[in-house]
């Protein structure tokens, strides 16, 4: 039986599929910064804003970048 509190990944849904995505870490370094990635889903760009949550908690904040997909 595990008592061990394993840090929570950073990890946030996709605004436009809803998938699940895992911050690499060296983006939650740089909190407050906004940082372009692709969701691992639907390979839409995304823009991710990591800052502190409330006690050792991490907020990301994602949002979907508009730009031209005509295969939406
Ligand atoms: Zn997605």
């Amino acid at each position: 039986m595990q008592m061990k509190h394993d840090p929570r990944p950073a990890e946030y849904l996709c605004p436009d599929c809803g998938h699940i995505n895992i911050v690499s870490s060296h983006l939650l370094r740089d909190k407050y910064c906004e940082h372009e990635t692709h969701c691992a889903r639907c390979n839409h760009l995304l823009e991710i804003v990591v800052t502190d949550g409330l006690g050792d908690s991490m907020n990301i904040i994602a949002s979907s970048l508009n730009y031209e997909d005509p295969a939406a």
